[in-house]
């Protein structure tokens, strides 16, 4: 992966927001994540609420590193 990150995409949806608040024990391995990034990604970008992952959700709040990863692949999408 090789993209810039140029400004935070607005993922702040009630249900980010709402995990933020959350206990943030991370439900999901990496690996787990990253297997389940595209799909995630890609329901953030369709229009989130609906599709939310709680798992997911709770992983990429306490995992900095899969976070940023999911925001660039949501950047990608939404550039796309
Ligand atoms: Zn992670």
């Amino acid at each position: 992966m090789n993209q810039t990150p140029q400004r935070p995409p607005e993922l702040l949806s009630e249900a980010s927001v709402d995990a933020l608040l959350r206990d943030t024990t991370p439900w999901l391995s990496c690996e787990e994540c990253f297997e389940r990034m595209d799909a995630y990604a890609e329901a953030v970008v369709l229009g989130g609420g609906a599709a939310h992952d709680e798992a997911m959700a709770r992983h990429l709040s306490a995992c900095p590193a899969c976070d940023e990863e999911a925001r660039s692949l949501v950047e990608l999408l939404q550039a796309g």
